[in-house]
């Protein structure tokens, strides 16, 4: 568990004035595993010592610590126990007052966020922590629950199997402290963990967002603050593709760069401080346009009906499917490359893999910048799927071409690649690595109510018959970021098309059709 920094003199003051002054006693319990509600401990004296669910001490905090981790902020039940090991004085602070502390309070909001990310960070490699799985490798149900609990960034531990399961009721889900759940949906899991908003069978908004990542929280913060009475839904976990990025170094006014998770929680924060609604995991499963009014009607019988809808749904880049992908991903496998990726690559063995124009210019410009690349592709021949003028730009800079070669298996560690296993069995060492196996828009579940090119990517604007720029070709029915046809895949584009998509929702609602400009 990392060292937490210290709250300054002057933070505990204004701890203190918002909340009460307590002491307890040795051996005392200030909050157990399974908790749903505790509040947040500043220590003025004393120390605490932090229990995993076995009793085993994983970390003791002193004098001007403080106690908690994210479960503190989204209200989730608790993971650890917290038992006093020295006479104690400390400040408690209910978590809501705590919230409306942080949305005031600059620097305090900084320490206690990019703390409370660090300690749920360290927790996810702390055995036995957490939720526990069983289930095996086979079921898909138990995969798609671990995909789901890895994205959240929940703490668990996966056994395959357990004596007395019946096969049809798993995966079998432990809640810490809680009760079995047998076969659940991730939204019971994450309802019983007190995680994410109940939304009720049918409700009534301005703008419905589909999609919490850069594009749909963009759009939160500033539709909400703009006074449109919004909510956000999220099919799994707020902050989208951004929030795995382990660092977005492009991403203006983070000069050294931030990991996704903070800043896709911050992103969070700031839309709930302007009251926008978020809601996970609900995922949209029909969209019925109608005149004032559209209806999304999500899983679990839930119907929306608002009177604008963001489509932000984002894409799906296609992934590897080899074992423990996501630990690499961000630090040495890149989906896209870049000038950062370029220059931590320098002089080092890399692979990049696909066979068309995007990973022909990715090794083209890895290799101008002085990487020893090999491009893999599956098929035959790359004249199938690659331009000549690149095939012969991959030659003239050196890369070597490898055709019929697929990846088997990654070898590495924290999350930096050695070497890869191809499925003939050979084995490449390789630094990085970078797919470009393309992306697929998550737009399957609109069906044909909104118009979309080949790839299935929405049109708007000129290309969708209106006026408005991110407009669909459903009047008051918009579409920003990654799933938007056209769209540069960016953090930051998708940011500013969430916020844009809301002027012209104003625009729409108005009954004034803007001319774009
Ligand atoms: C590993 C990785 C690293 C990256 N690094 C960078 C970087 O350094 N810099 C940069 O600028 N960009 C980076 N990108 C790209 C960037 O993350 C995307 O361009 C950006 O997240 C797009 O935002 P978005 O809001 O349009 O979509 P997304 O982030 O894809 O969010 C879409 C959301 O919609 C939800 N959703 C999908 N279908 C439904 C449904 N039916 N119902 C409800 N919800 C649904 C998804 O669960 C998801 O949360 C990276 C991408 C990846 C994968």
């Amino acid at each position: 568990m990392p060292a937490s920094p210290p709250l300054s003199d002057s933070q505990l003051k204004a701890l203190a004035e918002l909340g009460e002054e307590r002491s307890a006693d040795v051996g005392e319990t200030l909050f157990r595993v399974g908790d749903q509600r505790y509040p947040f401990i500043a220590i003025v004296e004393g120390e605490v010592a932090i229990l995993d669910p076995g009793g085993h001490e994983i970390v003791r905090h002193g004098k001007s610590k403080f106690l908690g981790e994210l479960s503190l902020l989204s209200g989730q039940a608790v993971f650890l126990t917290a038992v006093v090991t020295q006479p104690l004085r400390y400040i408690a602070v209910d978590r809501d007052v705590l919230r409306a502390l942080l949305y005031e309070d600059g620097p305090l909001s900084d320490l206690v966020l990019s703390t409370f990310i660090a300690r749920r960070e360290a927790l996810q490699r702390v055995q036995d922590v957490g939720l526990e799985i069983v289930g095996p490798r086979s079921s898909q149900a138990t995969m798609r629950m671990l995909d789901y609990l890895r994205m959240n960034r929940l703490p668990f531990t996966w056994h395959e199997t357990e004596d007395g399961l019946d096969p049809s009721s798993l995966p079998l889900v432990r809640l810490p402290g809680g009760p079995d759940l047998l076969a659940p949906s991730t939204g019971q899991v994450s309802r019983a963990l007190g995680i994410g908003r109940e939304l009720g069978p049918r409700e009534e908004v301005d703008l419905l967002v589909v999609g919490a990542g850069p594009a749909g929280l963009g759009a939160a913060v500033y539709g909400a603050s703009e006074g449109l009475d919004t909510l956000v839904i999220d099919a799994t976990v707020l902050g989208g593709q951004a929030g795995s990025s382990r660092r977005i170094e492009n991403y203006l006014g983070f000069p050294a760069g931030i990991s996704g998770t903070e800043l896709t929680s911050r992103a969070a924060t700031q839309a709930r401080k302007f009251d926008a609604r978020l809601a996970s995991p609900f995922r949209a499963e029909a969209l019925e346009p109608g005149g004032d009014r559209h209806i999304v009607r999500l899983e679990e019988e839930h119907e929306i009906v608002a009177r604008a809808v963001l489509l932000a749904t984002g894409a799906q880049y296609r992934r590897l499917p080899v074992a423990d992908l996501s630990e690499y991903e961000g630090v040495s496998v890149f989906y896209a490359a870049g000038p950062p990726e370029a220059q931590a690559c320098g002089a080092a063995r890399v692979a990049v893999v696909g066979g068309g124009n995007s990973a022909g210019q990715a090794a083209v410009w890895l290799a101008r910048g002085g990487a020893l690349v090999t491009l893999l592709h599956r098929r035959a021949d790359l004249r199938e799927t690659m331009s000549d003028y690149l095939i012969r730009e991959l030659e003239r800079h050196g890369v070597a071409v490898r055709d019929r070669s697929e990846i088997s298996q990654l070898h590495g560690a924290d999350g930096q690649l050695e070497a890869v296993t191809l499925t003939d069995g050979e084995r490449l060492p390789v630094s990085f690595l970078f797919l470009f196996l393309g992306a697929s828009p998550c737009t399957e579940w609109l069906g044909d109510v909104v118009a979309r090119d080949d790839d299935g990517f929405i049109l708007t604007g000129a290309a969708a018959s209106t006026d408005l720029l991110l407009e669909t070709s459903v009047p008051g029915v918009f579409a920003a970021g990654d799933v938007r046809s056209g769209s540069t895949k960016r953090c930051a584009t998708a940011v500013g098309e969430g916020a844009m998509a809301v002027q012209l929702v104003h625009a729409r609602l108005a009954g004034a059709v803007l001319s774009g400009k």
